[in-house]
């Protein structure tokens, strides 16, 4: 089944209608209240009808719009590279489950609904973190690491959970399958399924971006740092092709030593390749593939995405964008929201349970990225547009 290409499918799929109204301006006229659900002009440029759509929905739910993505330090961090790697141990997959965690029967923690703002929604659907509050203006750091003085825009709070659809950006395509999917476009729409089921079971959730463009995976961690939450989930699809596989070859990168981040990776895995199994595919798989730690030559955790967040943090290769036959499935029209139910099912598990889920390998991966995900070359999106005002009506 052929779609548009993410962001205009997931545009069409949302609807433009209610992208009219009006932005909230900073602060002192009070912090945005949720029945108002401010909306946001239609962009001119590149972002993202996206973004407008996914405050829409959030609007027409009467949630808070929430998602985010953040700014920088220039380090030339390395971006999730999707390669295997090639000298792999072998290892032993197991089923134990890492040590368990207080179950919290009282349901989803809180997470702030006012006070300080942490993040903001630019009107061009952009999330930047809020480095001070200004009064008229929110000073914001911008995805390329820049600052920034920004007027209006959706206020953020806080979240649970981090989604964060990998790449973006032209030179930052991800890889790219032999009928022309581009992992960065694939990511983002099943981000956009995994945060509309999360939010449909009451978590807070940010999306790191909203569109086709840049986020340097350092920006990506202050931005889960800034809104402090409990986890960042990054999502990829892999490459290139390891060998044929009896079962699906995902992998869900977890970070070393943190049995939380072990726990939730566990889960997510038990739920996706569950469900993916279901379909008839010819599957390709790494040796070691599972719930593991990638650790480089220092013995960190060689991804970026995982290694910096505070917060605990997993990335989740669903699959090999690489396999044709794998590829079809991806393109196929229930494949974002089958992977958004399992993704959510497993995060709600998460955190009201002490489930520890399945497919643990016990030895470390040793990889030592190349990356791309830096500074270097970043353009930031437009992140206000000529003519926005906010309203004169309070
Ligand atoms: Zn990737």
């Amino acid at each position: 089944m052929r779609r548009p290409s993410g962001a205009a499918a997931v545009a069409s799929e949302v609807g433009t209608a209610a992208l009219e109204g009006s932005l909230r301006p900073a602060s002192p006229v009070e912090p945005p209240d949720l029945p108002d659900c401010p909306a946001v002009k239609p962009a001119r440029r590149l972002l993202p009808a996206v973004a407008f759509a996914l405050l829409a929905a959030a609007c027409a739910t009467g949630e808070r719009p929430t998602l985010v993505p953040g700014s920088t330090l220039p380090d030339g961090d390395a971006a999730p590279v999707v390669e295997v790697e090639a000298e792999a141990t072998e290892a032993t997959t197991t089923t134990t489950v890492p040590d368990s965690l207080p179950v919290t029967d009282e349901g989803f923690p809180d997470v702030p609904t006012e006070g300080r703002v942490r993040g903001l929604i630019t009107p061009t659907g952009v999330v930047v973190e809020v480095l001070e509050d200004l009064g008229d203006r929110y000073e914001v750091r911008t995805p390329c690491g820049e600052t920034a003085l920004l007027r209006w825009g959706t206020p953020l709070y806080g979240a649970h959970v981090m989604i964060d659809p990998g790449h973006g950006g032209d030179i930052e395509t991800g890889a790219v399958g032999d009928a022309g999917t581009v992992e960065a476009e694939l990511n983002l729409e099943v981000a956009l399924s995994i945060a509309a089921e999360m939010r449909s079971r009451g978590l807070v959730v940010v999306l790191s971006r909203h569109g086709d463009y840049r986020v340097p995976i350092v920006s990506r961690a202050q931005l889960a740092d800034a809104l402090d939450v409990d986890a960042v989930i990054s999502l990829h699809h892999n490459a290139p092709n390891p060998g044929p596989s009896d079962e699906p070859g995902t992998e869900i990168y977890v970070q070393d030593g943190r049995a939380q981040a072990r726990r939730l990776g566990g889960l997510i895995y038990r739920e996706v390749t569950n469900t993916l199994a279901r379909a008839d595919v010819s599957w390709v798989g790494a040796g070691d593939a599972g719930v593991l730690s990638v650790v480089n030559s220092e013995g960190e955790d060689a991804y970026g995405i995982v290694r910096r967040p505070a917060a605990l943090s997993v990335i989740i290769e669903f699959g090999y964008l690489s396999n044709p036959s794998e590829e079809e499935l991806f393109n196929s029209e229930t494949y974002a929201d089958d992977m958004g139910t399992a993704v959510a099912d497993a995060v709600e598990r998460w955190f009201l349970t002490d489930d520890g889920g399945t497919g643990f390998v016990d030895v470390p991966r040793v990889f030592n990225p190349g990356g791309t995900g830096g500074l270097n070359g970043c353009v930031d999106p437009p992140l206000e547009r000529i003519g926005d005002e906010p309203d004169t009506d309070g």
